[in-house]
């Protein structure tokens, strides 16, 4: 007959909690030597992005690991379990890491996992939400007022419409050093616009305290005000996340958000981040038509490739130019 262990005192620490709880024998395996905090003890590590926003690790898995190593330990730790073998040298776990990020062998980086906390504008979260991996908690806006706090610009940083993609703003307007004031008028007279719209904000307070309910009132309000969330995720998606967002593809807004997670992590789970870099972010990746033009010119030909889609054509021109082919 099993009987039921009695509750730990409200006060009782966890180790206090008898190890024969609910009839199963707890074997507590003490580590072999002395653990480590990846995060210095800190309960969070935070980078200020623009005049509002942030982006804070506010907690990892692991946590702890053996002195002298780092958080990637937790990768080679799942890896080994494959063959059977327990903890190498640092150098040889190094090696590992690099060859499973090589060869796609990921699903020991999701082992890891790490919570930041971000106050971002709307239209920035609107984009990082797309990441579905992720677990996510925001600020309701339903419940609590939105805080006055919008994202704006600097002058200098007032991008023009690009003529090549649809998706993005290239140029800089005035040519960084105003040299054309017509175009600085168009920049000064977006700030003002932006300006404008978070005038309205005071009419939101108003409505509010009129008795107008929060979940309508919010519904005035610019894409440029900000929120919050909590945004844990696996370190094979944030990888994936950083991929994407950190490209010169992605928005400028997001990538600043993107490099500071990149500069939190860096030192967190160092060598999985410098092999990332040199397989992923620093690496060009190569087509079948790209590698046989690579191929062509080695051989005396002109290096063209072997399509007629101008897109195609102009991102081979972009990595022939990195590559200087
Ligand atoms: C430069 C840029 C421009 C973009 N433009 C647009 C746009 O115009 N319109 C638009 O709508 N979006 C746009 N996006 C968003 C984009 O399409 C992706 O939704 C976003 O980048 C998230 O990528 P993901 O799905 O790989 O990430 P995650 O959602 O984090 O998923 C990671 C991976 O998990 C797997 N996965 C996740 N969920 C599922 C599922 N339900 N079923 C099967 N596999 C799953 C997939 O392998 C996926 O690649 C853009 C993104 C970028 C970077």
């Amino acid at each position: 007959m099993s009987v039921m262990a009695k509750p730990p005192a409200a006060s009782a620490h966890p180790s206090d909690i008898p190890a024969s709880a609910a009839g199963h024998a707890i074997v507590r395996v003490p580590a072999e030597g002395p653990l480590v905090d990846v995060m210095g003890g800190a309960i969070r590590h935070e980078i200020k992005i623009h005049e509002h926003g942030f982006i804070a690790l506010v907690d990892a898995m692991p946590r702890l690991v053996p002195e002298g190593q780092t958080a990637d330990a937790a990768i080679v730790q799942a890896a080994r379990v494959s063959y059977g073998q327990g903890t190498k040298k640092v150098s040889e776990d190094r090696g590992l890491i690099r060859y499973l990020l090589r060869h796609r062998h990921t699903t020991p980086f999701e082992m890891l996992e790490f919570k930041f906390h971000i106050a971002m504008p709307i239209f920035v979260a609107r984009q990082w939400i797309r990441h579905r991996t992720a677990n996510v908690n925001e600020y309701s806006a339903r419940y609590s007022i939105v805080r006055d706090r919008f994202y704006t610009p600097t002058l200098d940083n007032v991008r023009k419409q690009s003529a090549s993609n649809r998706q993005g703003g290239e140029e800089k307007f005035g040519g960084g050093g105003g040299e054309n004031p017509g175009e600085l008028k168009t920049a000064e007279e977006f700030l003002t616009f932006l300006g404008d719209v978070e005038g309205m904000y005071e009419r939101y307070i108003k409505l509010t305290e009129a008795g107008v309910s929060r979940e309508l009132a919010r519904i005035g309000l610019p894409v440029s005000v900000y929120t919050e969330w909590y945004w844990k995720c696996d370190l094979h998606n944030i990888l994936r996340f950083l991929s994407l967002r950190m490209d010169a593809h992605a928005q400028e807004e997001i990538r600043v958000y993107a490099d500071g997670m990149h500069a939190l992590l860096a030192g967190i789970v160092p060598i999985t981040m410098e092999a990332w870099r040199d397989y992923e972010l620093e690496a060009v990746h190569l087509t079948r038509l790209e590698a046989a033009a690579i191929r062509e010119l080695k051989s005396g030909g002109s290096g063209a490739l072997a399509s007629d889609n101008k897109r195609e054509q102009a991102e081979w021109d972009a990595k022939r130019k990195s590559l200087g082919l």
